[in-house]
């Protein structure tokens, strides 16, 4: 049966621990080589890191959201607090350094929209976490959703209190490092891309059929459901009634940044609300189809009512 979100569902309830970074985005002609020097032709500032991107991915499919991470005590750490206030993303858990700049990713894209990206983690690297403050936000959530770009031992021990709280972990290991041997039995939910798949594999993971073999092969290690996408070929979900491969629709794609993002809230937000699998996975499809027509983070990741509205 097909379970397409409505507006009416009650919204669920998500914490999301991870980055918050500032993206300074320079549009070159051509980005510079060794000890080469450009002009650039704009300058954006946009909030961004996977945390904060998930975050508001989940908010707009209308999750109620907390969001634990760290900033520094600086303007870019209070644009993006606001940011989140205009998503409606609770920050009470965002801690707030009071040596550490905000984390940043200076990034260029050329003329071919080839990006060429340096983050610095700042405050994320030093996030410590609440264990309080998360706990309480737990019994609320129907969902937590992790990522690796905060200190890998603050990653475990949340995943730990999710666990012990009864509160099924969503795991998008982004940037990959292999996982501790620990934190694989407390996944219910991991999603990867394809380089990140071939990371865990040991092998290149292309095809749907490669997909179908790595989902197969990483559910054993633990989580109970785990989906790999795949671009613009969709992605392949395997649980524990099997393993599908569902297509992402053609579109006029212009920028997929942050596609992986917006599928990972989509789906999260359906999991919360208690949709099988592959529910779930064609609701990430179709708010990411809608993502890779704009371009941008934050800006390009859609609304429920956009997602809604492009499936009638
Ligand atoms: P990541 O950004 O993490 O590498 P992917 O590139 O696999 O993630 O994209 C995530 C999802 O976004 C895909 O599973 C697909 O649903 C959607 N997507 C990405 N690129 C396209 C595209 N060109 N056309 C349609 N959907 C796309």
């Amino acid at each position: 049966m097909h379970t397409a979100p409505t507006m009416n569902q009650p919204a669920p309830c998500i914490a999301v621990v991870g980055s918050l970074n500032m993206d300074l985005v320079l549009r070159v002609r051509q980005a510079p080589g060794p000890g080469e020097t450009v002009l650039a032709d704009a300058l954006q500032t946009l909030p961004g890191g996977k945390g904060g991107n998930q975050a508001v991915a989940c908010a707009r499919q209308g999750a109620q959201v907390h969001m634990f991470g760290r900033v520094g005590d600086d303007a870019h750490g209070r644009t993006l607090r606001a940011g989140l206030d205009a998503d409606g993303i609770g920050h009470s858990g965002v801690q707030t350094d009071p040596v550490v700049c905000t984390g940043m990713a200076a990034i260029t894209v050329d003329a071919t929209a080839q990006n060429r990206i340096v983050v610095v983690p700042g405050a994320n690297g030093r996030f410590v976490l609440d264990a309080a403050a998360l706990d309480a936000a737990l019994q609320q959530a129907d969902c937590l959703v992790l990522q690796f770009e905060t200190p890998l031992p603050q990653v475990l021990a949340a995943a730990r209190r999710a666990r012990a709280a009864g509160c099924p972990v969503l795991l998008n290991p982004s940037p990959i490092q292999p996982l501790p041997d620990a934190l694989w039995p407390l996944l219910r939910t991991l999603v990867v891309n394809e380089v990140e798949a071939a990371v865990l594999m040991g092998s290149a993971v292309a095809t749907p059929a490669d997909a179908a073999v790595a989902v197969r092969a990483l559910r054993a290690l633990g989580p109970a459901q785990v989906v790999l996408t795949l671009g613009a070929a969709g992605a392949v979900a395997a649980d524990e009634t099997g393993c599908r491969h569902h297509p992402a629709p053609v579109v006029a794609a212009v920028d997929s940044t942050a596609a992986g993002d917006t599928f990972l809230g989509a789906l999260a937000v359906a999991l919360a609300q208690r949709q099988p699998l592959d529910a779930a996975v064609r609701a990430g499809i179709r708010a990411a189809a809608l993502c890779v027509l704009q371009a941008g983070a934050q800006p390009s990741i859609p609304s429920r009512a956009a997602v809604v509205q492009s499936a009638q």
